[in-house]
């Protein structure tokens, strides 16, 4: 494994993304002058921290819906996304890789997303297969920077740069041009830059880590059985419980959630490195052309990893309590779906204009997946008091 402190192991600075003023991935839509002094991913961090939709991530759920019985201390989506941005900047610095435009990224990873996590996406998915659409929420992301967040009269959207753009819809998956000839102009047929590809696997790793302490939180997960099926978290664990044998176990199981992350984060930095100095890659272009994502974990470290999320769809992700909620969060977003197709006047003007060029359905799925939690459970009750 590729030792990371020292300077012979670094990643060639060709593979950075330069990201300064001539950079062909630092082109906006809408071409604006350069800033005297930000550069240009710089300015599309400041555009992202400053947009509406990323206000309402705090309102948005990650795992856990956050009613008023419950902890305060699980992570929103917000939080969720500060997490990321800083291990995606991290990770980027250690890599010499370009740090702004991986922060970036991180900082929109999620924005795309409804209300109520996952399940809020499923029953969005599933209300659009009826009309032969589909929800993803990456390109729904792409859907909010470019349109619906509107606030500068220069043009529409945020304007960001080509580079942002294309991690957006690219950090986690591949399109093809056949499926998506709308996305033509992002290098479809090649890789992401590395910044991009890191965005996926630190999502992975910062999930993984905060699910486990969320879970044990919130009383549905609990530390033995953490111990006893989580090879991953049981070798952190009993190595801290022996380094600190009277420290209460509430200490020591975030200190094993925190060697455990920092063991993850390594092994991706020693492998990407690996791969990169196994295949040859000299620059962003063999990066773009390589015969896979070079960010990844190593083969070990993945089993681990895919282990311990068995584990937490098992015991945490399907568990009773969290059925009932994803139940909820299906009949709320299906029965405002339905009451909108049948009364497209429930939608706002602005949403009603767009149906003419977007279609209905697309359009009331768009407007659903911009609430947050607590907007979409008023909007509900408005509908349930109507009837
Ligand atoms: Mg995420």
């Amino acid at each position: 494994m590729p030792d990371l402190c020292n300077p012979s192991f670094l990643l060639p600075a060709a593979l950075a993304v330069p990201g300064d003023d001539h950079d062909p991935l630092a082109a906006r839509q809408y071409p604006e002058p350069p800033h005297p002094y930000r550069a240009p991913f710089s300015r599309d961090y400041s555009r992202i921290l400053h947009a509406r939709a990323f206000r309402r991530l705090a309102g948005k759920t990650q795992v856990f819906t956050r009613r008023p019985a419950e902890s305060d201390h699980v992570r929103s989506r917000l939080t969720h996304t500060l997490e990321v941005a800083q291990v995606a900047r991290t990770t980027a610095q250690v890599l010499s890789l370009n740090p702004q435009l991986a922060e970036t990224l991180a900082l929109v990873h999620d924005i795309g997303h409804p209300p109520f996590g996952h399940a809020g996406e499923k029953a969005l998915d599933e209300a659009l297969r009826a009309h032969g659409l589909g929800f993803d929420h990456n390109l729904h992301a792409l859907r909010i920077v470019t349109g619906f967040e509107d606030r500068y009269p220069g043009f529409p959207g945020l304007n960001l740069t080509l580079g942002v753009r294309e991690g957006i819809i690219k950090h986690s998956r591949d399109y093809t041009e056949s499926a998506h000839p709308e996305l033509a102009s992002y290098f479809l047929a090649q890789f992401p830059p590395l910044e991009a590809q890191l965005i996926d696997i630190v999502d992975e790793i910062a999930y993984l880590t905060a699910d486990m302490e969320d879970g044990l939180e919130s009383e549905i997960l609990h530390l033995p059985e953490l111990i006893a099926e989580v090879d991953l978290f049981a070798e952190f664990y009993s190595a801290v419980h022996a380094q600190y044998p009277a420290a209460p176990a509430r200490l020591l199981t975030y200190e094993a959630l925190k060697r455990m992350m920092n063991a993850l984060v390594t092994d991706l930095m020693q492998t990407v490195v690996s791969e990169v100095q196994s295949l040859g890659i000299q620059s962003l272009a063999d990066v773009r052309q390589a015969p896979h994502r070079l960010a990844r974990l190593s083969h070990g470290m993945e089993e681990r990893r895919r282990l311990a999320k068995a584990f937490l769809f098992r015991r945490l992700y399907e568990s009773p309590a969290m059925l009932a909620e994803h139940e909820h969060a299906h009949q709320v977003i299906s029965a405002l779906f339905r009451a909108m197709l049948a009364n497209p006047k429930m939608l706002p003007p602005d949403h009603q204009a767009l149906a003419a060029t977007d279609g209905l359905p697309r359009t009331i799925a768009d407007y659903l997946a911009g609430m947050t939690d607590s907007y979409i459970e008023q909007a509900w009750q408005r509908l349930r008091l109507a009837h």
